[in-house]
């Protein structure tokens, strides 16, 4: 299945590309967080596609604003054609007042909701997910030092319990020239830093 993933910035290029049917075999969005609503949205009424997204530690509470065309999958687990896709939203915390922030605790009790969900899919599927999207990258992988880039342990925690193929992620701003966005691979989860966009072909 061939996925647009996209996170944290308006690329004006994509929009050129989209009117002009460069993505036109792309049959699901993926938004990692951080980006205006309306950029998503835009996407999915030109490739009319599928769109789920997670919020990011800039975005609004999802109880006060959501992507149109899109479902927000924070802590919910959705199934298209074969895959099975979770969603993981928000940052650390390194504001005490930000919205989609979470001390490594919290997170850590947000994974517990996903939890009857994939022991069900592992159940019928034989698999817990095949494709995780998360905001936030792991602890240690692809993160940083400073208080607001620290990665989420419950995402690794995640990762070693459910077993993705990928892990989707933004919140890292990768601006050096000539080196690619990182990609990491532990286990058979094949973690990648979508920031600002990214075309992968998944497969089982
Ligand atoms: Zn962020």
């Amino acid at each position: 299945m061939k996925i647009l993933a996209l996170s944290d910035q308006v690329v004006e290029r994509v929009y050129t590309l989209a009117s002009n049917g460069h993505f036109q075999d792309v049959e699901l969005i993926l938004g990692c967080g951080d980006m205006p609503y309306p950029y998503l949205e835009y996407l999915v009424t030109m490739l009319n596609v599928p769109m789920y997204y997670v919020p990011g530690n800039h975005d609004p509470r999802s109880t006060q604003s959501n992507a149109e065309g899109g479902s927000n999958v924070d802590l919910k687990v959705v199934r298209l054609k074969t895959f099975l896709i979770g969603g993981f939203g928000g940052s650390i915390r390194y504001r005490p007042d930000g919205v989609n922030q979470y001390t490594q605790t919290e997170a850590y009790l947000r994974t517990l909701v996903l939890l009857p969900r994939l022991i069900l899919n592992r159940m019928q599927y034989g698999r817990a997910l095949d494709v995780l999207i998360s905001h936030s990258p792991p602890f240690g992988i692809h993160d940083d030092t400073d208080p607001a880039h620290n990665g989420l342990k419950s995402l690794n925690w995640l990762i070693r319990i459910a077993r993705p193929r990928y892990l989707f992620h933004g919140h890292m701003h990768f601006y050096r020239q000539n080196i690619a966005s990182p990609e990491t691979t532990i286990g058979i989860t094949k973690i990648m830093n979508v920031y600002p966009y990214k075309i992968i072909e998944a497969s089982h």
